[in-house]
């Protein structure tokens, strides 16, 4: 246990604490107290903790303080932040320089999508503080734009989805570059074992922080769980809509053409919106969010890829339009409210196909979701897990569904008698037909439109890359 209390038992910097001051922090956060202590020692760190505890401040603060005593070398890179989405590196960016506006430290930010030019700009003025995204930092370590022989303080944020999103190999190589003797802090929500691994070759005698934020978040956001059919969800999110308490609302669709389908329909119903996903430009995600931030849009709809570590203010309710295929998801999603000691509301709508994703979703959360069948809606249907009037299949079934169909496939390939391949020419016609029911959730449909990279094999013979090195994050 820890016996910081407040900020002042952390023994800051002075313009660190007044910086966190300006913030209007007054306490440090569980991860806060248990990490900067050790952290200001040197020691590297292990922390099980995601987005919404304060996790940022938690390794800015030491770090920058770490920064200001080594007095390392100048107009090179000493700390290294790696992220795995846009979003959360501008974010990251964005606190180091909240928090240190008081030091005389240089930052920059590069992540793909965005042309390369700016970021060889900034590169060439030697900041102090890197944040990437693994893609292109590689592209820029490949051009030789970039020297990493000078880092000291290594961080590695959300390990798990580096892992889910194809970029272990790609942290590996950037592991190779940093020098052997740094400070290294390794963040992750969960410890699968390919990351437990990561881990224990990257750190050297880690403090270990775990900080559950499932009970932290589910305890402050009024949850609620409305049965129906997958034809009336947009009836239903219009409904809820017309509740003028709903001031700002995040809206998840499990795909990216769901997405843009719902933020159509609740533009056509004269609500404002946008969608944030992985098909739109870089350009276009940042006018999104800068629009749900601002007050423009009262509804962002979005991806679970996307939208993690997304950090607005004042989001006063997360409707889950689709439920996630991932449970941890839920709890990410939910996150988004509440943020920061606020209040707020999670609605998740819930159709009969999606009844083997809810069960997952209330084992991780050990609770039931509380039940609202006063709307209009309502469908005891979905409630029975029925879809059309059948049992709808578990997602462990639409796996195994889905894996007996690639078996097909490799024997029809083996034997000639398989049908065109999905990227083909005569495969076109089959693929537009299933993506109209790419938002249905079946082995075919919902599994590839998802945006899990990698996680899915595609049937046949695929021209997908397995690996989405260059599209770094969402
Ligand atoms: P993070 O987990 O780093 O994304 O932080 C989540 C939110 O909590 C951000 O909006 C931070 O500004 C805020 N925050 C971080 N530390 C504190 C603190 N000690 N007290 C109040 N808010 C905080």
């Amino acid at each position: 246990m820890s016996n910081v209390k407040t900020f002042s038992d952390l023994h800051l910097l002075k313009p660190l604490a007044i910086a966190v001051g300006q913030e209007g922090y007054k306490i440090p956060t569980p991860i806060q107290a248990q990490s900067i202590p050790e952290l200001l020692k040197g020691r590297d760190l292990l922390g099980c903790a995601q987005t919404g505890t304060g996790k940022t401040a938690a390794f800015a603060l030491p770090v920058l303080q770490n920064m200001q005593k080594s007095g390392g070398r100048k107009r090179s890179i000493r700390t290294l932040v790696l992220t795995p989405t846009r979003e959360l590196a501008a974010q990251i960016l964005e606190s180091f320089q909240t928090y240190g506006r008081g030091l005389r430290m240089t930052s920059t930010v590069i992540f793909g999508g965005v042309s390369q030019k700016a970021q060889e700009r900034a590169l060439k003025r030697g900041p102090d503080i890197l944040v990437a995204t693994p893609g292109r930092l590689l592209d820029l370590m490949n051009q030789k734009l970039i020297d990493l022989r000078h880092v000291e303080f290594f961080i590695l944020d959300e390990a798990d989805r580096m892992l889910d999103m194809g970029f272990i190999h790609d942290v590996r190589r950037v592991l190779d570059a940093v020098p052997e003797k740094r400070q290294t802090l390794f963040f992750s929500a969960t410890m699968p074992p390919a990351v437990a691994k990561l881990s224990q070759r990257m750190l050297t005698d880690p403090v270990r922080v775990d900080v559950a934020p499932k009970t932290m978040t589910a305890d402050r956001i009024a949850q609620t769980l409305m049965f129906v059919d997958k034809g009336d969800k947009r009836k239903l999110l219009e409904m809820l809509l017309m509740d003028s308490s709903i001031q700002r609302a995040l809206v998840f669709s499990r795909t990216k053409h769901g997405a843009d389908r719902i933020t159509r329909d609740l533009v056509r119903a004269d609500i404002a919106a946008g969608a944030i996903h992985g098909n739109k430009s870089q350009n276009a995600r940042t006018r999104a969010l800068a629009a749900f931030k601002n007050g423009k849009y009262r509804v962002l709809v979005a991806t679970d890829i996307a939208a993690r570590g997304i950090d607005v203010d004042g989001v006063s309710h997360v409707i889950n339009f689709d439920l996630p295929n991932e449970s941890e998801s839920y709890v990410h999603r939910i996150g988004r409210t509440a943020r920061a000691g606020k209040a707020g509301k999670a609605i998740s709508f819930c159709a009969g196909d999606e009844m083997g994703y809810l069960r997952e979703i209330q084992k991780l959360i050990k609770r039931k979701i509380p039940l609202d069948c006063d709307h209009s809606f309502h469908s005891e249907e979905a409630s029975h897990g029925m879809e059309n009037g059948a049992p709808a299949l578990s997602p462990a079934q639409k796996q195994s569904k889905a894996r007996a169909g690639q078996a097909r496939r490799r024997k029809e390939l083996k034997e000639g008698t398989a049908r065109p391949a999905r990227g083909s020419r005569q495969g076109q016609k089959g693929k537009a037909r299933r993506s109209q029911g790419g938002a249905k959730g079946g082995p075919k449909g919902g599994a590839r439109a998802t945006e899990s990279r990698g996680a899915i094999a595609s049937g046949g013979k695929s021209r997908r890359r397995r690996r989405p090195r260059r599209s770094s994050g969402i």
